[in-house]
């Protein structure tokens, strides 16, 4: 870990929990230059209804507009989860020469992981706040699996579509008077 990497973490940490609370997944990035932040972004898919809307890109796309330069050299990026291969493509575009990133995702594993030598993946900078990245993911997916078993058991007991869950969901008795 370097100097600036702790605070820089736990920015993009605060970024994911914006994510966390709107209910999309909980990843959030910066990008920094000369020890500065010149953007913060968390994931907006849901939200932007964007499959492209990635923390980092839109990180990118912030600091693009930021420095009026595409080519965003002399950065670090910050992520709290390994950027996928989307993102890690973008990344290169960008010319970002560096990347931190607090844990490895959890849904598409070394997905995102990239031959060659740009940029420098470094996993470690970040190893201290590994467990808090990858628990608000963890939280997260948990939270979706049991709002999806809602749902459906919701649809099925209310018959409003008629779409049965397949399971047997007995009348509940009335409490005697
Ligand atoms: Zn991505």
């Amino acid at each position: 870990m370097i100097s600036g990497d702790n605070k820089f973490i736990q920015e993009a940490i605060k970024q994911a929990k914006k994510s966390f609370i709107k209910g999309e997944v909980p990843v959030g990035s910066l990008i920094v230059r000369d020890g500065k932040i010149i953007a913060r972004a968390h994931n907006m898919v849901e939200s932007a209804n964007d499959a492209t809307a990635h923390a980092e890109i839109l990180a990118i796309r912030k600091a693009s507009k930021k420095l009026r330069n595409w080519r965003l050299v002399d950065t670090v990026l910050y992520s709290t989860v390994q950027p996928c291969r989307m993102c890690v493509q973008a990344i290169r575009q960008a010319r970002i020469p560096e990347v931190v990133f607090g844990c490895r995702s959890p849904v598409q594993g070394n997905a995102g992981e990239i031959a060659g030598d740009t940029p420098t993946i470094n996993p470690a900078r970040a190893e201290g706040h590994r467990d808090e990245c990858s628990r608000l993911m963890k939280d997260f997916f948990k939270g979706a699996r049991k709002r999806k078993a809602d749902i459906t058991e919701n649809r099925c007991r209310g018959g409003e579509l008629k779409m049965g869950c397949g399971k047997k969901h007995g009348k509940k008795k009335k409490a005697k008077k």
